[in-house]
């Protein structure tokens, strides 16, 4: 039985919970979240605490910040995209129950001054422990939340490092200019006019990312901006990841 009760967005999402774990559930019925909901979930918090588990979508997020701004001190479960999908749509629903309990073996604790960044010290460390390709890492919503496909790829290539490269064979020298790259394009997307860094794409298909100059990312066959080669797209975790095979090493 988990202590904490898991917020989730709906009915749905409740019944493939409780096909994983014995947990109880608060649903928050879609987007428009109502004061009463809030104030069940604010009372869950303080007598239970709570687990945030909506969909890894733009929706999704947005609800989460909602819930997180009434819940101090709540913890998050974060489902990565590729085991929420089924036929196009993206749902905790969809999750195996396996997936649904790495998720919440996984929890992210919110912080009072949660700015989802991760100093280098502690990226560094995470990432010589990671026996992982680097793009599935940067891909984990545990792992650094909001650096979805595109910033990933788009980081990779700045940083000159390849996506199958192995998290925990990068140098620190290289891991810095990652961690620089990483920052260096969340602030770029930021700037470009987003009030939240997620480049999720939605169920609709829909590109939720703030526009930045792409470099890589869907760029295959078109010559690199720096060497002139051409770039490649190739798939990591189920997803497409564009590089330039002379400008990134393994
Ligand atoms: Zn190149």
């Amino acid at each position: 039985m988990i202590k904490e009760i898991i917020v989730v967005e709906g009915k749905d999402d409740t019944v493939a919970i409780k096909r994983a774990v014995e947990a109880d559930t608060i649903e928050t019925n879609g987007s428009a979240i109502g004061e009463d909901v809030l104030r069940r979930i604010a009372l869950a918090n303080e007598r239970r605490g709570i687990i945030i588990f909506t969909d890894p979508d733009h929706a999704g997020e947005r609800i989460r910040k909602i819930v997180a701004r009434h819940a101090p001190g709540c913890k998050h479960a974060f489902l990565p995209q590729e085991k929420a999908l089924y036929k196009g749509d993206i749902g905790i629903e969809n999750a195996s129950p396996e997936a649904i309990r790495t998720a919440l073996s996984e929890l992210r604790t919110e912080t009072a001054d949660e700015t989802g960044e991760v100093s280098f010290e502690d990226f560094a460390a995470a990432l010589k422990k990671r026996k992982t390709r680097v793009k599935s890492l940067l891909l984990n919503q545990s792992f650094l939340r909001g650096v979805g496909n595109i910033y990933a790829d788009e980081a990779l290539f700045r940083a000159g490092i390849h996506p199958l490269a192995l998290a925990s064979r990068i140098r620190t020298d290289r891991a810095r200019k990652l961690y620089d790259a990483i920052v260096a394009v969340l602030q770029e997307a930021i700037a470009a006019g987003g009030s939240s860094i997620s480049d999720y794409v939605d169920a609709e298909g829909r590109a939720g990312f703030f526009q930045i100059s792409h470099r890589v990312y869907q760029r295959t066959g078109e010559p690199c901006v720096t060497c002139g080669g051409v770039i490649r797209r190739t798939i990591v975790s189920q997803r497409s990841s564009h590089f330039c095979p002379t400008c990134q090493k393994r």
